[in-house]
Protein backbone atom coordinates (compact mmCIF):
# COMPACT_ATOMS: atom_id res chain seq x y z
CA UNK A 1 0.00 0.00 0.00
CA UNK A 2 0.73 4.12 -0.66
CA UNK A 3 3.66 4.62 2.39
CA UNK A 4 1.17 7.46 3.65
CA UNK A 5 -1.59 5.66 3.54
CA UNK A 6 0.38 2.79 5.41
CA UNK A 7 1.04 5.16 8.29
CA UNK A 8 -2.42 6.59 8.66
CA UNK A 9 -3.63 2.46 8.57
CA UNK A 10 -1.40 1.90 11.47
CA UNK A 11 -2.69 4.56 13.58
CA UNK A 12 -6.18 3.21 13.10
CA UNK A 13 -5.20 -0.22 14.00
CA UNK A 14 -3.44 0.84 16.90
CA UNK A 15 -6.56 2.74 18.03
CA UNK A 16 -8.87 -0.49 17.14
CA UNK A 17 -6.49 -2.08 19.08
CA UNK A 18 -7.18 -0.16 22.33
CA UNK A 19 -10.75 0.82 22.43
CA UNK A 20 -12.07 -1.69 20.01
CA UNK A 21 -13.00 0.49 17.25
CA UNK A 22 -11.83 3.01 15.22
CA UNK A 23 -11.55 6.61 15.62
CA UNK A 24 -11.81 8.01 12.36
CA UNK A 25 -13.96 10.88 12.87
CA UNK A 26 -13.54 14.29 10.95
CA UNK A 27 -16.09 17.17 11.15
CA UNK A 28 -16.00 20.35 9.85
CA UNK A 29 -13.38 22.56 12.31
CA UNK A 30 -15.45 24.90 14.46
CA UNK A 31 -18.68 23.86 12.61
CA UNK A 32 -19.60 20.77 13.44
CA UNK A 33 -23.60 20.64 13.80
CA UNK A 34 -24.66 17.02 15.68
CA UNK A 35 -21.25 15.41 15.98
CA UNK A 36 -23.46 11.72 15.89
CA UNK A 37 -21.69 9.06 14.26
CA UNK A 38 -22.56 5.56 12.42
CA UNK A 39 -21.23 2.24 11.64
CA UNK A 40 -19.65 1.39 8.74
CA UNK A 41 -19.70 -2.77 8.39
CA UNK A 42 -17.48 -4.69 6.11
CA UNK A 43 -19.26 -7.36 4.94
CA UNK A 44 -16.30 -9.71 4.54
CA UNK A 45 -17.45 -10.47 8.37
CA UNK A 46 -19.96 -8.15 9.62
CA UNK A 47 -17.36 -6.77 11.67
CA UNK A 48 -17.10 -2.49 12.39
CA UNK A 49 -14.58 -1.17 10.03
CA UNK A 50 -15.03 2.23 11.55
CA UNK A 51 -17.59 4.87 12.84
CA UNK A 52 -18.22 7.63 10.21
CA UNK A 53 -19.80 11.83 10.88
CA UNK A 54 -23.31 10.95 10.61
CA UNK A 55 -24.62 14.49 8.89
CA UNK A 56 -27.72 15.14 9.47
CA UNK A 57 -30.10 17.80 8.02
CA UNK A 58 -28.34 21.08 10.28
CA UNK A 59 -24.98 19.43 8.39
CA UNK A 60 -26.58 19.46 5.28
CA UNK A 61 -27.80 23.07 5.51
CA UNK A 62 -23.89 23.76 6.67
CA UNK A 63 -22.90 22.08 3.33
CA UNK A 64 -24.98 23.91 1.30
CA UNK A 65 -24.15 27.07 2.83
CA UNK A 66 -20.53 26.58 1.87
CA UNK A 67 -21.33 25.49 -1.56
CA UNK A 68 -24.06 28.35 -2.40
CA UNK A 69 -21.07 30.54 -1.05
CA UNK A 70 -18.77 28.89 -3.26
CA UNK A 71 -20.73 29.50 -6.45
CA UNK A 72 -22.20 33.06 -5.49
CA UNK A 73 -18.66 34.37 -4.51
CA UNK A 74 -16.01 31.64 -4.89
CA UNK A 75 -13.67 31.27 -7.87
CA UNK A 76 -14.61 27.84 -8.73
CA UNK A 77 -17.90 28.54 -11.64
CA UNK A 78 -15.96 32.11 -12.73
CA UNK A 79 -12.42 30.10 -13.86
CA UNK A 80 -11.98 29.58 -17.21
CA UNK A 81 -13.00 26.74 -18.06
CA UNK A 82 -8.73 25.64 -18.85
CA UNK A 83 -8.60 26.16 -15.20
CA UNK A 84 -10.99 23.87 -14.22
CA UNK A 85 -9.65 21.48 -16.53
CA UNK A 86 -6.26 21.35 -15.21
CA UNK A 87 -7.56 21.10 -11.56
CA UNK A 88 -9.76 18.40 -12.42
CA UNK A 89 -6.73 16.30 -14.34
CA UNK A 90 -4.40 17.56 -11.18
CA UNK A 91 -7.25 15.13 -9.52
CA UNK A 92 -7.43 12.43 -12.02
CA UNK A 93 -3.80 12.04 -12.01
CA UNK A 94 -4.45 11.67 -7.80
CA UNK A 95 -7.00 9.15 -8.20
CA UNK A 96 -4.31 7.11 -10.25
CA UNK A 97 -1.82 7.15 -7.45
CA UNK A 98 -4.17 6.06 -5.11
CA UNK A 99 -5.56 3.30 -6.72
CA UNK A 100 -4.53 0.85 -4.10
CA UNK A 101 -6.11 2.55 -1.24
CA UNK A 102 -9.38 3.32 -3.31
CA UNK A 103 -9.81 -0.49 -4.44
CA UNK A 104 -8.95 -1.47 -0.52
CA UNK A 105 -11.57 0.61 0.80
CA UNK A 106 -14.20 -0.07 -1.84
CA UNK A 107 -13.59 -4.09 -1.19
CA UNK A 108 -14.00 -3.45 2.47
CA UNK A 109 -16.76 -1.69 2.59
CA UNK A 110 -19.03 -2.67 -0.41
CA UNK A 111 -17.58 -6.79 -0.74
CA UNK A 112 -16.03 -5.88 -4.08
CA UNK A 113 -13.75 -7.76 -5.88
CA UNK A 114 -10.51 -6.04 -4.92
CA UNK A 115 -8.40 -6.74 -8.17
CA UNK A 116 -11.58 -5.93 -10.59
CA UNK A 117 -10.98 -2.86 -8.48
CA UNK A 118 -7.92 -2.05 -8.92
CA UNK A 119 -7.99 -2.90 -12.71
CA UNK A 120 -11.58 -1.35 -13.87
CA UNK A 121 -13.61 0.56 -10.88
CA UNK A 122 -10.98 2.99 -9.84
CA UNK A 123 -9.35 3.57 -13.23
CA UNK A 124 -12.79 3.99 -14.58
CA UNK A 125 -13.76 6.26 -11.99
CA UNK A 126 -10.13 8.74 -13.06
CA UNK A 127 -11.02 8.39 -16.90
CA UNK A 128 -14.33 9.49 -15.83
CA UNK A 129 -12.74 13.05 -14.17
CA UNK A 130 -10.43 13.08 -16.84
CA UNK A 131 -12.89 13.04 -20.09
CA UNK A 132 -14.85 16.05 -18.28
CA UNK A 133 -11.86 18.40 -17.49
CA UNK A 134 -11.29 17.49 -21.27
CA UNK A 135 -14.66 18.83 -21.74
CA UNK A 136 -14.59 22.20 -19.36
CA UNK A 137 -13.52 24.12 -21.63
CA UNK A 138 -15.35 23.35 -24.43
CA UNK A 139 -18.55 24.84 -23.04
CA UNK A 140 -19.98 26.86 -26.22
CA UNK A 141 -23.00 28.51 -26.70
CA UNK A 142 -24.59 29.43 -30.43
CA UNK A 143 -25.63 32.11 -32.62
CA UNK A 144 -28.83 33.02 -33.48
CA UNK A 145 -29.59 35.13 -36.54
CA UNK A 146 -33.30 35.76 -35.55
CA UNK A 147 -34.29 38.07 -37.81
CA UNK A 148 -32.69 41.05 -39.88
CA UNK A 149 -33.00 44.02 -36.76
CA UNK A 150 -31.79 41.04 -34.01
CA UNK A 151 -29.33 38.90 -33.26
CA UNK A 152 -29.00 36.17 -30.49
CA UNK A 153 -26.75 34.32 -28.64
CA UNK A 154 -27.04 31.60 -25.77
CA UNK A 155 -24.90 30.92 -22.75
CA UNK A 156 -24.52 27.59 -21.13
CA UNK A 157 -24.14 28.67 -17.84
CA UNK A 158 -23.37 26.43 -14.47
CA UNK A 159 -26.98 25.60 -12.93
CA UNK A 160 -25.84 26.54 -9.85
CA UNK A 161 -25.32 24.26 -6.40
CA UNK A 162 -26.22 20.12 -7.24
CA UNK A 163 -26.81 17.53 -4.44
CA UNK A 164 -25.53 14.43 -5.55
CA UNK A 165 -27.06 11.52 -4.23
CA UNK A 166 -25.60 7.98 -4.68
CA UNK A 167 -26.32 3.85 -3.60
CA UNK A 168 -23.71 1.91 -2.21
CA UNK A 169 -23.34 -0.63 -5.21
CA UNK A 170 -20.51 1.20 -7.44
CA UNK A 171 -19.00 3.63 -5.11
CA UNK A 172 -16.53 5.16 -7.08
CA UNK A 173 -18.22 5.09 -10.52
CA UNK A 174 -21.37 6.92 -8.65
CA UNK A 175 -18.99 9.11 -7.06
CA UNK A 176 -17.25 10.51 -10.61
CA UNK A 177 -20.24 10.15 -13.02
CA UNK A 178 -21.75 12.50 -10.41
CA UNK A 179 -19.02 14.67 -9.52
CA UNK A 180 -16.62 15.11 -12.91
CA UNK A 181 -19.72 16.45 -15.20
CA UNK A 182 -20.76 18.68 -12.49
CA UNK A 183 -17.72 20.14 -11.75
CA UNK A 184 -16.68 20.47 -15.36
CA UNK A 185 -19.70 22.54 -15.94
CA UNK A 186 -18.71 24.52 -12.79
CA UNK A 187 -21.27 23.94 -10.71
CA UNK A 188 -20.64 23.57 -6.80
CA UNK A 189 -22.06 20.43 -5.43
CA UNK A 190 -22.95 18.43 -1.80
CA UNK A 191 -22.88 14.32 -2.23
CA UNK A 192 -24.15 12.57 0.47
CA UNK A 193 -22.88 8.94 -0.39
CA UNK A 194 -24.79 5.69 0.48
CA UNK A 195 -24.58 4.79 4.17
CA UNK A 196 -23.67 1.43 3.82
CA UNK A 197 -20.35 2.58 1.76
CA UNK A 198 -19.12 6.29 2.41
CA UNK A 199 -15.66 5.29 3.22
CA UNK A 200 -13.91 6.44 -0.43
CA UNK A 201 -16.55 9.29 -1.69
CA UNK A 202 -14.55 10.84 1.80
CA UNK A 203 -11.40 10.29 0.48
CA UNK A 204 -11.93 11.44 -3.00
CA UNK A 205 -13.09 14.18 -1.20
CA UNK A 206 -9.32 14.70 0.38
CA UNK A 207 -8.17 13.67 -2.90
CA UNK A 208 -9.91 16.96 -4.70
CA UNK A 209 -8.42 18.93 -1.77
CA UNK A 210 -5.30 18.02 -2.35
CA UNK A 211 -5.81 19.00 -6.17
CA UNK A 212 -6.04 22.34 -5.35
CA UNK A 213 -9.94 21.95 -5.94
CA UNK A 214 -11.67 25.45 -3.88
CA UNK A 215 -12.86 25.10 -0.23
CA UNK A 216 -16.52 24.57 -0.96
CA UNK A 217 -16.69 23.08 -3.93
CA UNK A 218 -17.02 19.75 -3.09
CA UNK A 219 -18.13 18.65 -0.26
CA UNK A 220 -19.14 14.99 1.39
CA UNK A 221 -21.98 14.37 3.21
CA UNK A 222 -22.22 10.80 5.06
CA UNK A 223 -25.58 9.83 6.59
CA UNK A 224 -29.00 8.59 6.26
CA UNK A 225 -31.45 8.68 3.56
CA UNK A 226 -34.35 10.02 4.91
CA UNK A 227 -32.29 12.41 6.95
CA UNK A 228 -29.49 13.63 5.35
CA UNK A 229 -30.51 12.50 1.49
CA UNK A 230 -34.14 13.94 2.38
CA UNK A 231 -32.66 17.55 3.56
CA UNK A 232 -30.78 17.50 0.48
CA UNK A 233 -33.60 16.88 -2.11
CA UNK A 234 -36.18 19.16 -0.13
CA UNK A 235 -33.38 22.16 0.30
CA UNK A 236 -34.50 25.32 -1.01
CA UNK A 237 -30.70 26.39 -1.92
CA UNK A 238 -30.13 23.81 -4.00
CA UNK A 239 -30.69 24.09 -7.75
CA UNK A 240 -30.49 20.40 -9.03
CA UNK A 241 -30.65 17.10 -7.83
CA UNK A 242 -28.58 14.04 -9.79
CA UNK A 243 -29.93 10.58 -8.30
CA UNK A 244 -29.08 6.95 -8.14
CA UNK A 245 -30.71 4.37 -6.70
CA UNK A 246 -33.91 2.52 -6.31
CA UNK A 247 -36.86 3.43 -7.63
CA UNK A 248 -38.91 3.83 -4.78
CA UNK A 249 -36.58 6.31 -3.19
CA UNK A 250 -36.19 8.24 -6.91
CA UNK A 251 -39.85 9.06 -6.54
CA UNK A 252 -39.56 10.53 -3.08
CA UNK A 253 -36.83 12.55 -4.26
CA UNK A 254 -38.71 13.87 -7.20
CA UNK A 255 -41.66 14.87 -4.71
CA UNK A 256 -39.19 16.43 -2.66
CA UNK A 257 -37.67 18.48 -5.67
CA UNK A 258 -41.37 19.08 -6.71
CA UNK A 259 -42.40 20.31 -3.11
CA UNK A 260 -39.66 22.37 -2.28
CA UNK A 261 -38.40 25.00 -4.65
CA UNK A 262 -39.20 22.93 -8.23
CA UNK A 263 -35.58 21.70 -8.53
CA UNK A 264 -34.52 19.61 -11.91
CA UNK A 265 -33.82 16.02 -10.99
CA UNK A 266 -32.01 13.22 -12.80
CA UNK A 267 -32.92 9.99 -11.83
CA UNK A 268 -30.80 6.70 -12.27
CA UNK A 269 -32.96 4.29 -10.69
CA UNK A 270 -33.28 -0.03 -10.68
CA UNK A 271 -33.93 -2.29 -13.58
CA UNK A 272 -34.92 -6.24 -14.54
CA UNK A 273 -33.10 -6.46 -17.69
CA UNK A 274 -33.33 -8.99 -20.14
CA UNK A 275 -30.76 -11.05 -21.55
CA UNK A 276 -32.48 -12.58 -25.14
CA UNK A 277 -30.52 -15.78 -26.54
CA UNK A 278 -31.23 -17.14 -30.01
CA UNK A 279 -30.82 -20.58 -31.73
CA UNK A 280 -27.92 -19.54 -33.93
CA UNK A 281 -25.61 -18.11 -31.17
CA UNK A 282 -22.06 -20.30 -30.21
CA UNK A 283 -23.68 -21.80 -26.53
CA UNK A 284 -20.28 -21.52 -25.21
CA UNK A 285 -20.01 -17.90 -25.75
CA UNK A 286 -23.48 -16.82 -24.61
CA UNK A 287 -23.35 -19.14 -21.01
CA UNK A 288 -20.35 -16.75 -20.48
CA UNK A 289 -21.43 -13.83 -21.57
CA UNK A 290 -25.20 -14.30 -19.73
CA UNK A 291 -23.48 -15.69 -16.32
CA UNK A 292 -21.76 -12.75 -15.84
CA UNK A 293 -24.56 -10.43 -16.63
CA UNK A 294 -26.65 -12.01 -14.11
CA UNK A 295 -23.92 -12.63 -11.26
CA UNK A 296 -21.63 -9.88 -11.88
CA UNK A 297 -20.59 -7.96 -8.78
CA UNK A 298 -22.54 -10.37 -6.87
CA UNK A 299 -25.86 -9.28 -8.94
CA UNK A 300 -25.52 -5.93 -7.12
CA UNK A 301 -25.84 -3.67 -10.37
CA UNK A 302 -28.65 -1.77 -11.61
CA UNK A 303 -28.39 -3.43 -15.56
CA UNK A 304 -27.82 -6.93 -14.08
CA UNK A 305 -29.22 -9.19 -16.72
CA UNK A 306 -31.84 -10.95 -13.98
CA UNK A 307 -34.25 -12.09 -16.69
CA UNK A 308 -32.19 -14.89 -19.12
CA UNK A 309 -34.44 -15.77 -22.34
CA UNK A 310 -33.04 -19.05 -23.65
CA UNK A 311 -34.94 -20.03 -27.44
CA UNK A 312 -36.18 -23.76 -27.04
CA UNK A 313 -33.64 -25.03 -30.08
CA UNK A 314 -30.61 -24.21 -27.12
CA UNK A 315 -32.57 -24.51 -24.21
CA UNK A 316 -31.38 -28.06 -23.07
CA UNK A 317 -27.39 -27.36 -24.02
CA UNK A 318 -27.82 -24.17 -22.73
CA UNK A 319 -28.25 -25.28 -19.20
CA UNK A 320 -25.92 -28.09 -19.43
CA UNK A 321 -23.07 -26.26 -20.19
CA UNK A 322 -23.83 -23.21 -17.61
CA UNK A 323 -23.75 -26.02 -15.08
CA UNK A 324 -20.16 -27.09 -15.92
CA UNK A 325 -19.19 -23.10 -16.33
CA UNK A 326 -20.65 -22.47 -12.80
CA UNK A 327 -17.93 -24.95 -11.63
CA UNK A 328 -14.78 -22.26 -11.55
CA UNK A 329 -17.27 -19.74 -10.10
CA UNK A 330 -15.70 -19.23 -6.32
CA UNK A 331 -17.36 -17.20 -3.74
CA UNK A 332 -15.19 -15.92 -0.98
CA UNK A 333 -13.16 -13.17 0.37
CA UNK A 334 -12.98 -11.02 -2.57
CA UNK A 335 -9.13 -9.57 -1.40
CA UNK A 336 -8.27 -13.27 -2.64
CA UNK A 337 -7.71 -13.29 -6.77
CA UNK A 338 -9.06 -16.50 -7.35
CA UNK A 339 -12.81 -15.31 -6.01
CA UNK A 340 -15.11 -14.10 -8.74
CA UNK A 341 -18.02 -13.29 -6.19
CA UNK A 342 -17.88 -11.58 -2.71
CA UNK A 343 -20.47 -10.49 0.49
CA UNK A 344 -23.29 -8.87 -0.63
CA UNK A 345 -23.17 -5.61 0.73
CA UNK A 346 -24.79 -5.86 4.38
CA UNK A 347 -26.62 -7.92 6.63
CA UNK A 348 -30.65 -6.42 4.93
CA UNK A 349 -29.38 -7.12 1.58
CA UNK A 350 -28.42 -10.54 2.16
CA UNK A 351 -31.80 -11.01 3.62
CA UNK A 352 -33.36 -9.50 1.06
CA UNK A 353 -31.81 -11.40 -1.57
CA UNK A 354 -32.50 -14.85 0.55
CA UNK A 355 -36.18 -13.91 1.07
CA UNK A 356 -36.57 -13.79 -2.67
CA UNK A 357 -34.58 -17.11 -3.14
CA UNK A 358 -36.86 -19.00 -1.02
CA UNK A 359 -40.28 -17.39 -3.05
CA UNK A 360 -38.73 -18.52 -6.21
CA UNK A 361 -38.91 -21.94 -4.83
CA UNK A 362 -41.96 -21.48 -3.34
CA UNK A 363 -43.53 -20.00 -6.13
CA UNK A 364 -42.04 -23.07 -8.99
CA UNK A 365 -39.19 -22.18 -10.00
CA UNK A 366 -36.87 -24.69 -10.78
CA UNK A 367 -33.35 -24.75 -8.53
CA UNK A 368 -30.53 -25.65 -10.66
CA UNK A 369 -28.25 -25.13 -8.04
CA UNK A 370 -27.27 -22.69 -5.19
CA UNK A 371 -29.78 -21.16 -3.08
CA UNK A 372 -28.32 -21.32 0.04
CA UNK A 373 -26.34 -18.59 2.40
CA UNK A 374 -22.40 -19.49 3.22
CA UNK A 375 -21.64 -21.18 6.47
CA UNK A 376 -19.87 -18.71 8.59
CA UNK A 377 -19.32 -15.14 9.08
CA UNK A 378 -20.58 -12.11 6.24
CA UNK A 379 -23.30 -11.72 4.20
CA UNK A 380 -21.96 -14.70 1.21
CA UNK A 381 -24.17 -16.14 -0.50
CA UNK A 382 -24.20 -18.88 -3.35
CA UNK A 383 -24.42 -18.26 -6.92
CA UNK A 384 -28.09 -19.13 -7.54
CA UNK A 385 -29.93 -20.01 -10.48
CA UNK A 386 -33.63 -20.82 -10.99
CA UNK A 387 -34.89 -22.80 -14.42
CA UNK A 388 -38.68 -22.62 -15.38
CA UNK A 389 -39.09 -19.55 -14.41
CA UNK A 390 -42.77 -17.61 -15.63
CA UNK A 391 -43.23 -14.03 -16.48
CA UNK A 392 -45.57 -13.65 -13.24
CA UNK A 393 -43.24 -15.24 -10.67
CA UNK A 394 -42.01 -12.32 -8.69
CA UNK A 395 -38.32 -13.32 -9.20
CA UNK A 396 -39.30 -12.26 -12.92
CA UNK A 397 -40.68 -9.35 -11.93
CA UNK A 398 -39.15 -7.61 -9.06
CA UNK A 399 -35.48 -6.12 -8.55
CA UNK A 400 -34.06 -8.58 -6.34
CA UNK A 401 -30.06 -7.32 -7.00
CA UNK A 402 -28.14 -10.27 -5.51
CA UNK A 403 -26.75 -13.43 -7.39
CA UNK A 404 -29.93 -14.55 -8.84
CA UNK A 405 -29.93 -15.94 -12.48
CA UNK A 406 -33.64 -16.80 -13.68
CA UNK A 407 -33.91 -18.45 -17.13
CA UNK A 408 -37.30 -18.26 -19.03
CA UNK A 409 -37.49 -20.37 -21.99
CA UNK A 410 -39.08 -18.85 -25.41
CA UNK A 411 -40.44 -20.22 -28.88
CA UNK A 412 -40.05 -16.93 -31.61
CA UNK A 413 -38.88 -13.51 -31.91
CA UNK A 414 -41.97 -11.55 -31.71
CA UNK A 415 -42.82 -13.10 -27.81
CA UNK A 416 -39.34 -12.58 -26.80
CA UNK A 417 -39.84 -8.91 -27.85
CA UNK A 418 -43.31 -9.06 -26.08
CA UNK A 419 -42.27 -10.36 -22.81
CA UNK A 420 -38.54 -8.49 -22.54
CA UNK A 421 -40.91 -5.36 -22.45
CA UNK A 422 -43.49 -6.75 -20.31
CA UNK A 423 -41.50 -4.61 -17.31
CA UNK A 424 -42.42 -1.44 -15.23
CA UNK A 425 -38.26 -0.97 -16.07
CA UNK A 426 -35.94 -0.37 -19.01
CA UNK A 427 -32.37 0.19 -18.18
CA UNK A 428 -30.75 -1.87 -20.51
CA UNK A 429 -30.94 -5.05 -22.51
CA UNK A 430 -28.65 -7.84 -24.23
CA UNK A 431 -29.23 -9.82 -27.82
CA UNK A 432 -27.22 -12.46 -27.97
CA UNK A 433 -27.19 -13.88 -32.81
CA UNK A 434 -25.44 -13.51 -35.28
CA UNK A 435 -28.19 -13.07 -37.19
CA UNK A 436 -27.71 -9.12 -38.09
CA UNK A 437 -31.62 -8.87 -39.19
CA UNK A 438 -32.48 -10.27 -35.57
CA UNK A 439 -30.27 -7.88 -33.77
CA UNK A 440 -31.14 -4.91 -35.33
CA UNK A 441 -34.99 -6.04 -34.85
CA UNK A 442 -35.07 -6.59 -31.55
CA UNK A 443 -32.54 -3.89 -30.50
CA UNK A 444 -34.87 -1.48 -32.41
CA UNK A 445 -38.16 -2.92 -30.19
CA UNK A 446 -36.95 -3.11 -27.18
CA UNK A 447 -37.84 0.03 -24.21
CA UNK A 448 -34.24 0.01 -22.56
CA UNK A 449 -31.91 2.97 -22.14
CA UNK A 450 -29.02 0.21 -23.46
CA UNK A 451 -28.27 -2.03 -25.77
CA UNK A 452 -25.92 -5.03 -25.64
CA UNK A 453 -25.56 -7.05 -28.92
CA UNK A 454 -23.32 -10.23 -28.70
CA UNK A 455 -21.68 -8.01 -25.16
CA UNK A 456 -22.85 -7.16 -21.85
CA UNK A 457 -21.61 -4.11 -19.02
CA UNK A 458 -19.81 -2.33 -22.57
CA UNK A 459 -19.72 1.08 -20.39
CA UNK A 460 -17.51 3.65 -21.66
CA UNK A 461 -16.76 7.10 -20.47
CA UNK A 462 -18.25 8.77 -23.77
CA UNK A 463 -21.26 6.25 -24.21
CA UNK A 464 -24.35 8.07 -22.66
CA UNK A 465 -26.03 5.74 -19.88
CA UNK A 466 -29.38 5.77 -18.07
CA UNK A 467 -33.05 4.13 -18.59
CA UNK A 468 -36.31 4.16 -19.76
CA UNK A 469 -39.47 4.19 -18.24
CA UNK A 470 -39.32 3.44 -14.46
CA UNK A 471 -35.75 3.26 -14.95
CA UNK A 472 -35.54 7.02 -14.43
CA UNK A 473 -34.21 9.82 -16.59
CA UNK A 474 -31.40 11.90 -17.54
CA UNK A 475 -27.71 10.52 -18.68
CA UNK A 476 -24.66 10.27 -16.93
CA UNK A 477 -21.66 9.42 -18.78
CA UNK A 478 -21.16 11.33 -22.17
CA UNK A 479 -21.36 14.79 -23.20
CA UNK A 480 -25.36 14.36 -22.40
CA UNK A 481 -24.30 13.89 -18.89
CA UNK A 482 -22.42 17.63 -18.72
CA UNK A 483 -25.56 19.04 -20.65
CA UNK A 484 -27.73 17.85 -17.43
CA UNK A 485 -25.49 20.47 -15.19
CA UNK A 486 -25.63 23.40 -16.99
CA UNK A 487 -28.52 26.19 -17.92
CA UNK A 488 -29.10 27.41 -21.31
CA UNK A 489 -29.52 31.48 -21.33
CA UNK A 490 -30.83 32.97 -24.71
CA UNK A 491 -29.81 37.01 -24.96
CA UNK A 492 -31.06 38.85 -27.66
CA UNK A 493 -30.26 41.81 -28.75
CA UNK A 494 -31.66 44.52 -31.98
CA UNK A 495 -29.39 45.57 -34.70
CA UNK A 496 -30.38 49.08 -35.95
CA UNK A 497 -30.22 49.21 -39.75
CA UNK A 498 -28.45 46.43 -40.68
CA UNK A 499 -28.63 45.90 -44.54
CA UNK A 500 -28.47 41.90 -43.78
P1 LIG B 1 -31.61 3.40 -2.29
O1 LIG B 1 -32.62 4.04 -3.18
O2 LIG B 1 -32.06 2.71 -1.09
O3 LIG B 1 -30.53 4.49 -1.81
C1 LIG B 1 -29.84 5.30 -2.73
C2 LIG B 1 -29.42 6.58 -2.03
O4 LIG B 1 -30.61 7.29 -1.65
C3 LIG B 1 -28.64 6.34 -0.73
O5 LIG B 1 -27.64 7.32 -0.63
C4 LIG B 1 -29.71 6.57 0.34
O6 LIG B 1 -29.18 6.99 1.57
C5 LIG B 1 -30.54 7.66 -0.29
N1 LIG B 1 -31.91 7.79 0.22
C6 LIG B 1 -32.67 6.85 0.84
N2 LIG B 1 -33.85 7.38 1.21
C7 LIG B 1 -33.85 8.66 0.81
C8 LIG B 1 -34.79 9.71 0.88
N3 LIG B 1 -35.98 9.56 1.46
N4 LIG B 1 -34.47 10.91 0.34
C9 LIG B 1 -33.28 11.09 -0.27
N5 LIG B 1 -32.34 10.14 -0.35
C10 LIG B 1 -32.62 8.93 0.17
O7 LIG B 1 -30.78 2.45 -3.26
P2 LIG B 1 -29.57 1.51 -2.86
O8 LIG B 1 -30.13 0.37 -2.10
O9 LIG B 1 -28.46 2.30 -2.27
O10 LIG B 1 -29.07 1.04 -4.30
C11 LIG B 1 -29.68 0.05 -4.99
C12 LIG B 1 -30.62 0.60 -6.04
O11 LIG B 1 -29.93 1.55 -6.85
C13 LIG B 1 -31.12 -0.45 -6.97
O12 LIG B 1 -32.48 -0.26 -7.23
C14 LIG B 1 -30.31 -0.20 -8.24
O13 LIG B 1 -30.91 -0.66 -9.41
C15 LIG B 1 -30.17 1.27 -8.22
N6 LIG B 1 -29.02 1.70 -9.03
C16 LIG B 1 -29.25 2.28 -10.22
C17 LIG B 1 -28.18 2.66 -11.04
C18 LIG B 1 -28.42 3.32 -12.37
O14 LIG B 1 -27.48 3.90 -12.90
N7 LIG B 1 -29.60 3.25 -12.94
C19 LIG B 1 -26.87 2.44 -10.60
C20 LIG B 1 -26.67 1.83 -9.36
C21 LIG B 1 -27.76 1.47 -8.58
Amino acid sequence: LYPEWREAMQKEINALEENGTWSMVELPEGKKALGRTFETIDPRRGEIIARIAEGDKDDVDLAVEAAREAFDNGPWPRLPGCERRRLMMKFADLIDEHIEELAALDTIDAGKLFHFGKAVDIPSGSAIIRYNAGAADKIHGQTVKMSREMQAYTLKEPIGVVGHITPWNFPTQMFAVKVGPALAAGCTMVVKPAEQTPLSALYYAHLAKLAGIPDGVLNVVPGFGHTAGAALSSHMDVDMVSFTGSTEVGRLVMQAAAMSNLKPVSLELGGKSPVIIFNDVDVDKAVDIALQAALFNKGEICVAGSRTFVQEGIYDDFIRKLQVKMKSWVVGDPFDPKVTQGPQVDQKQYEKVLSYIELGKKEGATLLMGGKPLEGKGFYIEPTIFTDVTDDMTIAREEIFGPVMSILKFKTIDEAIKRANATKYGLAAGIMTDNLNIANTVSRSLRAGVIWINCYFAFNVDLPFGGFKMSGFGKDEGLEALDKYLHVKSVATPIYNSPW
